[in-house]
């Protein structure tokens, strides 16, 4: 059987999940990115982690007719409402899918090292994703991590591209500045 599948959303999310101690086979869904030009950015940065890293990388369509398709009539829904809930659902169910198809033990993701997202629903979609597919999500908060403030400095030192906004089309008009808060 393999041993653990890691959703990641972003590279600096995965450098506070990996110094925090996430391991596994990296699954970079994230169809909500947008536009492509933007995905293909993050994904490579991904890579030149995982590179770094050693870690095995998936290859994962991208398939953003999938995010708009769900989340149609949530458009104008605000962060962290009823879109975020579908589309992180989305993206740990395709990844619960291919660790059940696949032989991995278990799942989690990287998506709770950012500040700005609600880590309890995360967490809860996680769980209620597990029960449906029959492989076991490891819940964690990334973000609370002792090692927090490391791999912001690492990630600054590696010159890993910080994306300003979350990734759809809707959250593109509350772009933020590019700072790194130091807790
Ligand atoms: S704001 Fe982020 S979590 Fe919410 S729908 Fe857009 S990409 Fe997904």
């Amino acid at each position: 059987m393999k041993c653990h599948l890691l959703h990641v959303c972003c590279a600096p999310d995965l450098v506070i999940a990996y110094l925090s101690g996430a391991r596994g086979d990296v699954f970079f869904y994230n169809p909500n990115i947008h536009p492509k030009a933007e995905y293909e950015k993050r994904y490579n940065e991904v890579l030149k982690l995982a590179n770094m890293w050693n870690l095995n990388v998936i290859d994962v369509p991208y398939d953003p007719e999938n995010f708009f398709k769900l989340t149609k009539g949530f458009e104008n829904e605000p962060e962290k409402g009823k879109r975020c809930e579908i589309c992180i659902r989305m993206r740990l169910e395709i990844t619960a899918k291919f660790a059940k198809e696949n032989g991995y033990r278990s799942f989690s993701t990287t998506l709770t090292s950012s500040p700005r997202k609600s880590v309890e629903m995360i967490n809860k979609i996680g769980l209620e994703v597990m029960k449906n597919f029959g492989v076991e999500f490891l819940p964690n908060v990334y973000r609370k991590s002792p090692l927090y403030n490391d791999a912001q400095r690492l990630i600054k030192q590696l010159g890993i591209y910080r994306q300003n906004y979350c990734g759809c089309v809707y959250s593109m008009s509350s772009k933020q500045p590019q700072l790194i808060t130091m807790r």
